[in-house]
C-alpha cells in the first residue's frame, strides 16, 4: 500500500472558509445574486501609484528573478515605514518579502518551531494559524478568549510551559477586530523575555484601525524586539489581495533563514508585485480615505446589529470584521455551518462560520461592501431571524 498520502496531509483540517466560498460561487453561477460577506478583502481598487508602478515595471520588461529576501529598493522603503510609522529601527538584512504574508507565515513556523514545540494560539483565531504550527509539526496550544476578546499578559502565562517556542499574536485581529492594549503588550513582552519565547505578530490590520494609536510590539524596547517577528503585508491595507506582496521583520539569524528556506519554495516574490508595492509610498491618501470608509460602515453597523436581541454584538476596535455571538439562535445540535448555510440558502446572506476561526457559536460578518448592501443584508438576517 504505497500509493497513500502522508499524514501530514490527511490532518490538515479544510477551510470552511473555501466551503462557504464554493456555496457561493455555485449559487452566482445559477444566477443568484448573493450578498457575500465572506470575504476577507477590502472590496476597493488598489490605489493608481501602485497600478502604475506595476505597469512601469511590466514596460521596462522587469521579469527576471529578483534577489530571495526581496528587490532592495522596497525593502528600504519598508526599514523607512517602520522607523517612521511604527518606531522599529530594522536594517535592510532583517526584513524578507515574500509572495503574501501567508507563505512568510509558514515559513516562520518551520524556521522556530519543530516536533515537541508548542505555539499559543489565542482564540478565537485565522484558522490557517493552527494549520502551519501543525505543519511545522509543533502543537497548538489555545487561549479561549470571551467577548470582547481582549488578550491579557495573565492568560498568555497561564499557558506557558517549559515546551513553549512561539506565541502567535493578531491585533487587531481577524475574525474579531480586537487589539491588545498597550499594558498587556508591555507584559507580555516581559513574559516572552523572561522565558525566552519567540513572538509572531501578525500586524496586518495595523492601519485599518477605528481607536487610538497603533503600537508594535518590537517597538516597545531593543530587548523584546529580538524576539520578535513582524509580520504585515500590502494585502488589506492596499487592496492588493491578488498582487501577493507581504513582508517580515525580525533578528537577522531568522530572517536569514527564512530567506534561505523561501529559496527552496518560489525563489522569490513575484517581481513586478514588488515593483508595484513600492508605489505604496505614495498611496497614504488612498489608504486614509479606505478607512474612513471603513469606519462608516462599522458605524453603521453597530447601530444596525445591536437592535437585534439574539445576537452578542461586540464592536471591533480594528479590521473590517464584525465576530457576532449567535448561540441563542442555534437549535438543538444545530452547529453554525449549518445556520450559515440556511441563511445562504434561504436569504442569499453569505457570512463565515465560527467553526473557521475554532469558535463556533459565532459568525463573521466582513464589512467589505457599501453601506447599502449592509442595510439589505442586516434586513435579510432579521427577517431569518424572525422567520426561523
Ligand atoms: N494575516 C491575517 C490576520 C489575515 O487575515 C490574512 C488574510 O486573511 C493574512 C495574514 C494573509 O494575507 P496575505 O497572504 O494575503 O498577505
Amino acid at each position: 500500500m504505497r500509493k497513500i498520502l502522508t499524514k501530514r496531509i490527511q490532518q490538515l483540517t479544510k477551510s470552511p472558509l473555501l466551503k462557504m466560498d464554493s456555496k457561493v460561487k455555485a449559487m452566482q453561477r445559477a444566477g443568484i445574486e448573493v450578498i457575500n460577506f465572506g470575504r476577507g478583502e477590502p472590496d476597493f481598487q488598489t490605489p493608481l501609484p501602485i497600478k502604475q508602478a506595476g505597469k512601469d515595471a511590466i514596460e521596462t520588461g522587469f521579469s527576471h528573478y529578483t534577489a530571495t529576501a526581496g528587490i532592495p529598493e522596497l525593502r528600504e522603503a519598508l526599514v523607512e515605514k517602520f522607523r517612521k510609522e511604527n518606531h522599529i529601527t530594522y536594517d535592510q538584512s532583517e526584513i524578507i518579502i515574500g509572495s503574501g504574508t501567508r507563505p512568510l507565515l509558514y515559513i516562520a513556523f518551520q524556521v522556530l518551531c519543530e516536533k515537541g514545540d508548542e505555539a499559543i494560539v489565542p482564540l478565537p483565531t485565522w484558522g490557517t494559524y493552527v494549520e502551519q504550527v501543525k505543519l511545522s509539526g509543533a502543537a497548538p496550544v489555545f487561549i479561549r478568549l470571551v467577548p470582547p476578546f481582549k488578550l491579557t499578559a495573565k492568560e498568555v502565562e497561564r499557558k506557558i510551559t517549559s515546551k513553549t517556542k512561539v506565541l502567535l499574536l493578531n491585533s487587531p485581529s481577524n475574525p474579531t477586530g480586537a487589539i491588545i492594549e498597550k499594558e498587556e503588550l508591555q507584559k507580555i513582552a516581559q513574559l516572552a523575555i523572561k522565558h525566552g519565547i519567540w513572538i509572531i505578530a501578525d500586524e496586518m490590520y495595523e492601519k485599518l484601525l477605528f481607536k487610538g494609536k497603533y503600537i508594535s510590539i518590537a517597538s516597545l524596547n531593543k530587548k523584546i524586539q529580538q524576539h520578535v517577528i513582524t509580520m504585515n503585508g500590502f494585502s488589506k491595507t492596499y487592496a492588493m489581495t491578488g498582487w501577493r506582496i507581504g513582508y517580515a521583520a525580525g533578528p537577522k539569524e531568522v530572517i536569514s533563514s527564512m530567506v534561505d528556506l523561501q529559496g527552496h519554495l518560489t525563489a522569490n516574490a513575484s517581481s513586478i508585485s514588488q515593483k508595484a508595492a513600492l508605489g505604496f509610498t505614495k498611496s497614504e491618501k488612498e489608504v486614509v480615505q479606505m478607512v474612513a470608509e471603513f469606519a462608516k460602515r462599522r458605524t453603521f453597523l453597530a447601530k444596525e446589529l445591536v437592535k437585534i436581541p439574539q445576537l452578542d454584538v461586540t464592536i471591533p476596535e480594528g479590521s473590517f470584521y464584525f465576530f457576532i455571538g449567535i448561540k441563542r439562535l442555534l437549535g438543538k445540535n444545530q452547529s453554525t455551518m449549518d445556520w450559515c448555510e440556511r441563511l445562504l440558502e434561504k436569504k442569499h446572506v453569505a457570512l463565515i462560520p465560527g467553526e473557521a476561526f475554532l469558535s463556533p457559536g459565532h459568525v463573521r460578518l466582513s464589512f467589505a461592501a457599501p453601506i447599502e448592501k449592509l442595510r439589505l443584508a442586516v434586513e435579510r438576517i432579521k427577517e431569518f431571524i424572525n422567520e426561523s
